[in-house]
């Protein structure tokens, strides 16, 4: 039975508004998983730092503890990463002196999951991870002009993946890479995909959305929605889009987000001097709390995704659940988010051309997109975060002590 679970995750709070900088689909999970897990009964603490020391009871037995410690603000990953021991000692006092016992320990992302495995030392608690992203993979599929991953990264994701108790992939693309790449134990690997608030994430009206939202009534809509950095290929939609205005007179395409990783602020930049020859017909809105995102896909008519790599594509699955369908990249666990030519499209490889192609399907076919429309509510419903808790739960039982 679990009782009490602990998440550590040093880079980035599940309170943070996703969309720009290190926050995204890694906070989402760990808030929507926390809450979910609470309302199970099981109290869940979300280990964490950058804010204010102290702690916030979210919901009841969800609470978000802050440990002030390492380099001001956002830090950097690397400045974290010369921290990371200090994290651990910070939570092995906190549960000393809350006289928590926890059950298992789940580890996000490669930093809190070195935190994990010395807090899984002393602590003597299973130790469960889920990367959310994996530095080797990045650099397989990674634009040319993007930095590799340091060794740092890869030799801590390499160990984590050897010690922890159970690997947590989202998806069998995900598990596949683990093993290929770091030589994971398949028999401590484990798939439990992320979930969708269905609740909020559902269709709409699309001409109140967009007068909700002061977004043009008419014309075709493309969204973006995500952290504005080179491996979400915000260049390569744009390039698309911009091969398909003659076609589509009155389209719009809109950004939803900032700007994210070290090339952040230079790939908004070189977005943004692209862009402007487009004129109006190019959006750039700033990140959006997560549930107000809902109205943003109800608002649009089909959604674009040409990641050079992605552990899920949580905006994938939101957009399917609000019934828009999506042009994705066909690559990691785009592949199982979305279901090619039921839900979607996915394209093979990053050149614009093909998404234009694929794009120009979509916004040209209206018994095609109608058709996507539906498969796309459909898909979305395999998703489900109670579904996602359910899983883990086993999961955290087969690694848990007696
Ligand atoms: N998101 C948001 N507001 C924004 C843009 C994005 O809340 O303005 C959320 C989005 O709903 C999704 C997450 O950020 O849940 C992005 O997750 P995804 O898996 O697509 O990408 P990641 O950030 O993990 O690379």
């Amino acid at each position: 039975m679990i009782r009490r679970v602990a998440y550590l995750s040093i880079h980035t709070s599940p309170l943070a508004v996703p969309g720009s900088g290190d926050a995204g689909g890694m906070n989402v999970y760990i808030h929507e998983l926390a809450q979910t897990m609470a309302g199970r009964g099981v109290q869940v603490d979300v280990f964490t730092r950058g804010g204010a020391a102290g702690e916030i009871e979210v919901t009841p037995g969800y609470r978000v503890v802050n440990l002030a410690f390492g380099p001001p603000g956002d830090g950097g990953h690397d400045a974290l990463a010369e921290a990371v021991g200090d994290f651990a000692e910070g939570v092995a006092r906190w549960a000393v002196r809350h006289r928590a016992s926890y059950d298992i320990l789940h580890s996000h992302y490669w930093l809190s999951g070195w935190a994990g495995v010395l807090l899984h030392e002393v602590l003597r608690v299973p130790l469960a991870i889920s990367f959310h992203t994996l530095g080797r993979v990045k650099d397989a599929t990674r634009r040319a002009d993007q930095a590799p991953a340091g060794l740092l990264r890869l030799v801590a994701e390499t160990e984590v993946i050897a010690r922890a108790g159970c690997v947590i992939a989202s998806t069998p693309t995900e598990a596949a890479q683990l093993i290929e790449h770091y030589a994971a134990n398949p028999e401590r690997l484990c798939v439990s995909p992320p979930g969708v608030d269905h609740r909020v994430f559902s269709p709409g009206s699309r001409r109140e959305a967009r007068r909700a939202l002061s977004l043009p009534g008419e014309g075709a809509l493309v969204l973006f929605a995500g952290r504005l950095q080179p491996l979400k290929g915000p260049d390569v939609a744009l390039e698309a889009f911009s091969r398909l205005v003659e076609e589509v007179p009155g389209a719009r395409l809109l950004f939803v987000g900032g700007p994210s990783g070290t090339q952040g602020e230079e790939e908004v930049a070189r977005l943004r001097a692209a862009a402007a020859r487009l004129g109006e017909r190019v959006i750039f809105r700033p990140p959006v709390p997560h549930r107000h995102l809902a109205q943003y896909y109800r608002a649009a008519d089909v959604l674009v995704v040409p990641s050079r790599s992605e552990s899920f594509g949580l905006v994938a699955a939101e957009a399917q659940a609000c019934g828009l369908p999506v042009v994705a990249a066909s690559v990691g666990g785009l592949e199982h988010a979305v279901a090619d030519g039921e839900s979607g499209l996915l394209v093979t490889g990053w050149d614009a051309a093909d998404y234009a192609a694929a794009l120009r399907l979509v916004l040209t076919e209206p018994d095609l997109a109608a058709r996507l429309a539906a498969g796309a509510r459909l898909q979305a419903e395999r998703f489900s975060w109670p579904a996602t808790a359910d899983r883990l739960l086993e999961l955290y039982g087969g690694i848990a002590g007696p």
